[in-house]
């Protein structure tokens, strides 16, 4: 088994200035060639921490891949540090230094001394080239590793990882490259879609294919991994077992579903929100193209605002504004308000305060249409964010019904 381990060079993760994305980057970037991370370490702008840590890794793994101190300022320590773990000295390479010259001479500015620290290579280190940035990587062998060394600006450790790393690393992972397959469920627990698929994922698991939950706020995500054939029979056994629960099987998010399945209805939607407060809007205006299929919307907050757009005064004295038929009365107004083909309406209690009888996570849902209206309720767990936000999830599901 190739073992391989990532350093992550930078002040600023260690801070919590930043979120450590390029774990995530290089992680994916493995998997597509079928390797795997066994060891993380995050490191400070320090030499001699970056070169313990590079020896250390350097001892245990076959290949280490290092991000960050690249760059030509003071704390772009990471050139110094390989030179010194593996016992040589720096070369300035001329290549380099002609690339700098020319990329300042594009940018009409005069390129300070310091950016040449960029054109010092470890005395037996080859280039990776940088097709983003000045700062090339770095290429060469510590204790036997395979060490890869590349900037930290994310965008440029992305495409050096698609151009040259992962065609590198490739023909260092055992058999062909595995396939992944990701399939969704919105407002639903991790435990329980992992409870759902247990027979599933023995069944999977015996074919050769890895499981992931991927939990993010009141989304799963399910992710497969492993051989392409026992991949499509496993993505099919799980979207049995799932059912209409699953919204995706191409990774795509709720929003960018529903916006494809009314695009291909033709349909147009407008909304009345009450708890949510424009968010739903917001999910239904986040992708380009929305525009063809959500034509508006109106904040109801206030059960006098919910008057206003012609929800009948005496339902609201007796139920107050918590209630289906008020869901379903917004959805008609805005429906017809903005001449749409669907009206989508929440209303609910976010928090922290109970509204009448409901607790805090109480949701009702309007939905009207060509074939008439509805409601629906949802108890959702009890935290405001949780609230809002699962709510818009579940009224964009509500439109895939
Ligand atoms: P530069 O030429 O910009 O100095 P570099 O290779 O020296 O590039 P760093 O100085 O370590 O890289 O980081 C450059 C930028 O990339 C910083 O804004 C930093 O916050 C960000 N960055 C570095 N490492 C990571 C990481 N692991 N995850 C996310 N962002 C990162
Ligand atoms: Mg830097």
């Amino acid at each position: 088994m190739t073992r391989v381990e990532l350093i992550t060079v930078g002040d600023e993760l260690l801070s919590g200035l930043v979120l450590n994305s390029n774990v995530a980057r290089v992680a994916e970037s493995l998997a597509s060639v079928g390797l795997g991370l066994s060891v993380v370490c995050d490191v400070s702008d320090d030499l001699d921490e970056i070169v313990a840590a590079v020896r250390a890794s350097a001892a245990r793994a076959d290949v280490v891949l290092c991000s960050g101190g690249l760059g030509p300022t003071s704390d772009d320590l990471t050139r110094d540090a390989l030179a010194r773990a593996a016992g040589v000295g720096l070369d300035v390479d001329d290549g380099v230094v002609q690339t700098l010259r020319d990329r300042y001479a594009e940018w009409n500015i005069p390129m300070p001394d310091l950016a040449l620290r960029q054109a010092e290579v470890p005395q037996g280190a080859t280039l990776i080239p940088n097709p983003r940035g000045s700062a090339p990587g770095l290429q060469m062998r510590i204790d036997g590793a395979l060490v890869l060394a590349l900037p930290g600006v994310p965008g440029e450790l992305q495409a050096m990882l698609d151009a040259t790393v992962a065609p590198l690393l490739a023909g260092l992972a055992p058999g062909p490259a595995p396939v992944t397959a990701t399939l969704r469920v919105a407002l639903a627990g991790e435990s329980g879609v992992a409870a759902a698929l247990t027979g599933v994922q023995g069944a999977g698991e015996a074919a050769g294919v890895r499981f992931a939950y991927l939990a993010d706020g009141g989304d799963v995500r399910v992710r497969l991994t492993g051989p392409a054939e026992a991949v499509a029979a496993t993505e099919q056994a799980v979207a049995d077992a799932l059912g209409h629960g699953v919204y995706s099987r191409d990774g795509a998010p709720l929003e960018a579903v529903t916006q494809r399945l009314l695009l291909e209805a033709g349909a147009t939607v407008a909304v009345a929100e009450s708890l949510t407060g424009g968010m739903l809007g917001a999910a239904l205006t986040e992708l380009p193209g929305s525009s063809a299929v959500f034509l508006g919307g109106v904040l109801v907050y206030a059960t006098a605002a919910k008057a206003d757009l012609g929800v009948d005064a005496a339902l609201l004295a007796e139920r107050g504004p918590v209630d289906g038929d008020v869901a379903v009365q917004l959805a008609e107004r805005v429906r017809e308000k903005f001449g749409a083909d669907y009206g989508l309406a929440t209303t609910g209690v976010a928090g922290p305060d109970p509204v009448g009888d409901y607790p805090p996570g109480a949701v009702f849902l309007g939905l009207a249409g060509p074939n008439g209206a509805f409601s629906r309720r949802r108890d959702l767990p009890p935290r405001r964010d949780f609230v809002r936000r699962l709510t818009v999830l579940a009224a964009l599901d509500l439109l895939r019904q």
